[in-house]
């Protein structure tokens, strides 16, 4: 066993003058100047149904960059057939060779289509050349390289023998195909949760977000090139429910790898359940749903980074990120201060076309998510108990644009402190400093979800009291830094309560799901 030793994926800097900025901006505007016709990709074919929809890039709406071709019925029941079809010659492949597929993929991401993919995330989901950089590029490959890795770890564990009894597992794919449906927000993500149950040796039918099928056709285009049979992976768009239901009527269907709303999964849950009796196999059930993470500062905390906390945390990728700091709790002794920094960071954020490096952040992903947003921008702008003290104002005359907002509130039980709003508004509550361990309970109480949150001190006591508290209340806990950014390897991610099923995205957990082991005992 000798998979290549898997490492980080370097971030590049994109600085003025570098190479990667002059190709990134390059192809943005090679792309930006054509237009993609994205096909369902079903066994060997790519299939063009003509019932088609625009692909327009959030920041810039009325342009149109592509169409993708929406399937019916039919068309998802023949991508489930040519998932069957493909199962067994991929299932008895020599694992090596699965592995040396997606890690072809991961050298193809991080050379020659490294640029292709970051400008397609740019152009496609609005996201500045950094934060494409760590999700498409970066994360994308980890995710390839860490996951050969577990692979081979999984393979490798084997229970005890003994004379004359040879004991054996056999890391067996699951009996059937998985259904995998991805986010908008992260490439990576729409990468991964394909290829992880593929890698072990699975195949799966893979519905991405209507609003990420531009990235999703590179993600298609890289892995076919990387060597992938067809069939192994087959991509399909159109109607969610459509698509859902006509994979969970089949007999066939052995897990969903799933990232999106809690509702939706939700709905997927039960549905499974009342199709059980159908199923050969019990279905695998991983899902990352949604999230209402926390910033909680101490009063010994440090204003400047508490500040830097919010900001990048809560407005990177104008915070549709379901790690995205979305509230906060603030000792009153050390409010003015953080807020100063806060409200002076925010006035300096350039926003913007991505194609412009030098923007902080960028239009939200769609029309529905830019009337949410200005529309509890609003009330907040009408509640008694509410202050909004940088921000308030969107614009939707060229892209879906929503200035980072911070609300105020005096009233720890406030809408906008539990309900996620999945976009660039953060809500804070302002404690008074002897009210830290109820903080944290109200912390805990306040919100269904548990994905990310993260405590700002510089007492080892409060850090340690806040661990605690909030033990269940994240799957991933920060202390002294952002709640976002997870690096595969080094923080596997996911969270438990409403946000998924915590099956860590990142580390040999997921992968586990994605087999089924069979124990043999020999005797010699
Ligand atoms: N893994 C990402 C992070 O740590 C978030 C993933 C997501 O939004 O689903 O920021």
């Amino acid at each position: 066993f000798n998979v290549p030793k898997a490492i980080n994926e370097p971030v590049k800097s994109y600085a003025p003058g570098t190479k990667e900025r002059e190709q990134v901006l390059a192809t943005f505007k090679e792309l930006y100047n054509t237009t993609v016709d994205v096909p369902n990709y079903i066994g060997a074919e790519e299939i063009r149904t003509g019932n088609t929809k625009t692909i327009n890039p959030p920041f810039d709406h009325k342009k149109v960059v592509g169409t993708y071709h929406e399937a019916n019925k039919e068309h998802i029941e023949k991508a489930i057939a040519a998932a069957l079809a493909a199962r067994q010659k991929w299932a008895d492949m020599a694992w090596e060779h699965r592995a040396s597929i997606f890690l072809k993929a991961a050298d193809l991401l991080a050379g020659p289509y490294r640029a292709k993919i970051n400008a397609a995330t740019m152009i496609g989901q609005a996201k500045t050349v950094h934060q494409a950089e760590i999700d498409s590029a970066c994360e994308f490959i980890d995710f390839l390289r860490f996951n050969a890795e577990y692979m081979q770890q999984i393979y490798a564990e084997q229970p005890v023998s003994s004379e004359g009894i040879w004991n054996r597992l056999e890391h067996r794919p699951l009996e059937g195909f998985i259904y995998a449906i991805t986010p908008f927000n992260f490439t990576a993500i729409a990468g991964n949760l394909p290829a992880a149950p593929a890698l072990m040796g699975n195949v799966v039918v893979w519905k991405p977000s209507a609003s990420q099928t531009y990235s999703a056709n590179v993600i298609m285009e890289v892995f076919k090139l990387a060597g992938l049979p067809a069939g192994v992976i087959n991509m399909v768009h159109g109607d969610p429910v459509m698509i859902t239901d006509t994979v969970l009527a089949s007999p066939d269907f052995a897990g969903i790898h799933y990232t999106g709303s809690t509702h939706v999964f939700n709905d997927i849950w039960a549905k499974i359940g009342q199709n059980v009796h159908r199923y050969k196999t019990y279905p695998r059930i991983v899902g990352e749903t949604g999230g209402k993470d926390f910033v909680v500062a101490h009063p010994s905390a440090i204003p400047a980074a508490v500040a830097t906390g919010l900001t990048r945390g809560a407005f990177e990728y104008q915070g549709q990120k379901c790690s995205a700091a979305s509230r906060a709790y603030i000792a009153k002794s050390i409010w003015p201060a953080v807020k100063e920094h806060l409200v002076n960071d925010i006035k300096s954020f350039k926003i913007g076309s991505p194609e412009d490096p030098s923007n902080f952040i960028s239009a939200v992903i769609h029309e529905a998510s830019f009337d949410k947003l200005a529309k509890y921008i609003d009330a907040a702008k009408a509640a008694p108990d509410a202050e909004i003290i940088a921000g308030g104002t969107y614009d939707k005359s060229k892209g879906w644009f929503i200035d980072p907002t911070v609300i105020v509130t005096t009233n720890p039980q406030y809408d906008t402190l539990s309900t996620e709003l999945f976009g660039p508004v953060l809500t804070i509550f302002v404690y008074e400093d002897d009210q830290w361990l109820e903080t944290l309970k109200l912390v805990d109480e306040t919100s269904p979800y548990a994905l990310t949150g993260a405590v700002f001190s510089q007492d080892r006591y409060a850090i340690e009291e806040a661990a605690k508290a909030l033990e269940n209340a994240a799957g991933n806990f920060y202390i002294n830094d952002k709640p976002t950014g997870a690096v595969v390897g080094q923080q596997p991610f996911g969270g438990a309560r409403s946000s998924g099923t915590n099956d860590k995205a990142g580390s040999i957990l997921n992968l586990l799901r994605w087999v089924s082991p069979r124990t043999i005992k020999e005797t010699l």
